[in-house]
């Protein structure tokens, strides 16, 4: 463990507070030291108020801030008065403590503070960091951790037992601190949860923690052998069995959530190696490496598919440790959010991508740690009541009781084809802020780039190959778990070309990208789409021209209307697995990539109109963009259309020769 520390970067903070951002940002760099907004920080200040009034302050990092990107604005500033009082209380229900913090803010529009501000109020040191340091943790969760703790840092840390985060733990490690602290000492040693330290500076806290961490990396780099890992054989990339094995799984947990979710599963080495050992459930069945990864990740993963199974641990957990509370706990949804499978690999769940990434981070390194553990020793973290204190702790419960409905599509899968430029983009862009995950489409390599959402995966495919369709198919599957909603959009509009002089190449041509691709599509997508969590959905972009043929445009007529058979077909065959099939008619459409500039104005002269004119030329006077079509498409899928199938809407301003 390295200090990032730089003078050059860390003269351009002058401030107090400043030095305080930036040494939290060098601990947040580092995903050894916290992850995802854990660990905080602190400095105190005196502060002049608006009535000349001068009060001893302590800045503590705001919840939901995360140390690596935090800013000034990321701090409260509390009373530090307050602070010491509140910790001389025999006892302080969170919620009162949440109450009281808020009543010590120097700054009534600041956030809430980190759970951990009394500890932070009562130290005495200017600079106070707090990590989750993996090779702490990873020391301290095993059978003789506090005496390898005691025995690495010596006197200089306090050593505080585990108790509960928030005032049970600023109540306990205080008074240890008190008893025990001396010239020496540096900071806290908190068994199975991380490490405190203090400085005059922020350099002088933040490289003792480098220091302290350090020290533990070199004790288990020390100690412990890994085995070396043996090359496991991952799943070869275009299986049909284990891509219906994945969605099959994701409808299992998302039926145990109540709500869909993204199954996202990694089956790299690191993955694989980790889900065939054979002494998986020994090592995994134990539980988080520190108590507040479970509000992510749930105390265990599941190991294998029994999603039931799993449930019904997870309820049964619930009746024997809820009385625990005083007050009455509404439970979790018990659904797993990590799953080891020796086939699947490592697979985590979530509302959405990101959610998900956060998991499988916590996992990614959670797996390392125990696997050192083990060789050290074995992997020994808090019991399971411990982890549930803080799993259905009062402030836990309330953001659950507070929390927002989530977005329309969260949790659910779309594809769209055709998704680099036009109708296709705009309907990725409208699938993504309505909270889907996309799997986006495209001859074009652009479609890689249209998106960096975590959300988003764009893969570059020649629909016309099947194969290459499939294996797209399948890595998508594997990204995101399933297929929910499908919004086939591709096609080609071939220059005009008159009955007479239209050639069967140029006609098979076009019936290859608009008609066939499209049969392949829904052959591949139907399995999956019946193991929708919430029912499957296709919208189909034909054309005006299924309702309104033009001259010059045969191949192109007849291969969106027969789309819109086999559309209507697929209706009728799909309903009974509760999948809804329709079709928009876009019309005049001109924001996409067919319509240059040159070819707009070519075609309104010879329509006797100007560019403004023409945009607008239907009942409505009204432009279409590709943003209208690729909402209605959203709007088809959503819940308000959910008793309609095998229709077919114009999106056109109103067509006099439709109407
Ligand atoms: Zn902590």
């Amino acid at each position: 463990m390295k200090s990032l520390w730089d003078d050059a970067e860390a003269a351009a903070y002058n401030t107090v507070l400043g030095q305080r951002v930036y040494t939290s940002r060098l601990l947040g760099q580092d995903s050894a030291l916290v992850l995802h907004g854990g660990g905080n920080t602190s400095v105190k200040s005196v502060e002049t108020t608006l009535l000349g009034d001068e009060i001893e302050t302590v800045w503590v990092k705001g919840s939901g801030w995360d140390l690596a990107t935090i800013t000034e604005r990321g701090f409260t500033p509390l009373r530090l008065d307050s602070l010491r009082r509140l910790a001389e209380l025999e006892t302080l229900s969170d919620l009162d403590m949440a109450r009281e913090l808020k009543l010590a803010s120097l700054n009534p529009a600041a956030p809430a503070p980190s759970v951990e501000a009394i500890l932070h109020g009562v130290l005495p040191a200017t600079f106070v960091d707090h990590t989750h340091a993996d090779a702490f943790v990873t020391l301290s969760n095993t059978p003789s951790g506090e005496a390898r703790i005691r025995e690495l840092y010596g006197n200089e840390l306090v050593v505080i037992p585990y108790v509960m985060p928030g005032f049970a733990l600023a109540r306990l490690a205080w008074r240890l601190y008190r008893e025990q602290a001396h010239g020496g000492t540096v900071g806290l040693a908190l068994l199975n949860h991380g490490l405190f330290t203090f400085g005059d500076s922020a350099r002088q806290s933040y490289e003792r923690m480098i220091t302290l961490v350090g020290r533990a990396e070199e004790y288990l780099a020390r100690q412990v052998t890994l085995p070396r890992p043996v090359p496991r054989p991952v799943p070869r990339p275009c299986a049909p069995a284990l891509r219906q094995e994945i969605a099959a799984l994701r409808l299992d947990v998302s039926r145990a959530a109540g709500r869909p979710m993204l199954l996202m599963t990694h089956q790299d080495q690191d993955a694989v190696t980790y889900t065939q050992r054979a002494d998986l459930p020994d090592l995994a069945r134990q539980g988080p490496a520190t108590p507040d990864h479970v509000i992510r990740t749930r105390r265990l993963p599941l190991i294998g598919r029994d999603v039931k199974t799993y449930a019904d641990a997870q309820r049964a957990e619930f009746a024997a440790l809820s009385p625990r509370s005083v007050t009455p706990l509404t439970p979790l949804d018990p659904a797993p959010r990590v799953i080891l499978d020796p086939q699947l690999g490592l697979g985590v769940a979530g509302v959405s991508a990101a959610a998900a990434r956060i998991v499988e981070d916590i996992a990614r390194h959670t797996l390392a740690m125990i696997q050192q553990a083990a060789a050290l020793e074995s992997w020994k973290p808090r019991p399971a009541a411990d982890i549930f204190d803080v799993e259905y702790w009062d402030l836990e419960q309330a953001k659950l009781r507070a929390g927002s409905p989530p977005a329309e599509f969260s949790g659910e899968v779309a594809l769209v084809t055709g998704a680099a430029s036009g109708i296709g983009r705009a309907c990725v862009e409208a699938l993504l802020g309505r909270g889907a995950a996309v799997i986006g489409l495209d001859i074009q390599r652009a479609v890689e780039e249209v998106s960096a959402a975590p959300g988003y995966l764009g893969v570059q495919v020649d629909l016309t190959d099947e194969s290459a369709v499939e294996a797209a198919l399948e890595r998508g599957v594997r990204h995101f778990g399933g297929l929910d909603l499908l919004i086939l959009n591709a096609g080609v509009f071939p220059a005009s070309r008159a009955i007479a002089d239209l050639g069967t190449a140029e006609w098979e041509r076009v019936l290859g990208v608009n008609l066939t691709a499209n049969l392949t599509l829904f052959r591949l997508a139907h399995p999956l789409l019946k193991l929708a969590p919430g029912g499957g959905r296709v919208v189909v972009n034909a054309s005006k021209n299924v309702p309104a043929p033009g001259p010059g445009a045969a191949a192109y007529s007849a291969s969106k209307a027969a789309l819109t058979q086999l559309a209507r077909v697929a209706a009728l065959e799909w309903g009974a697995d509760g999948i809804r099939v329709n079709v928009l008619h876009p019309n005049a459409v001109f924001d996409t990539g067919i319509w240059t500039p040159e070819v707009l104005e070519k075609r309104a002269r010879s329509y006797g109109l100007s560019v403004e004119d023409y945009r607008r030329n239907n009942v409505l006077k009204a432009e279409v963009t590709s943003r209208d079509v690729a909402e209605l498409a959203c709007t088809l899928c959503s819940a308000a259309f959910s008793r309609t199938t095998g229709v077919q809407i114009p999106v056109d301003g109103g067509n006099e020769r439709v109407i």
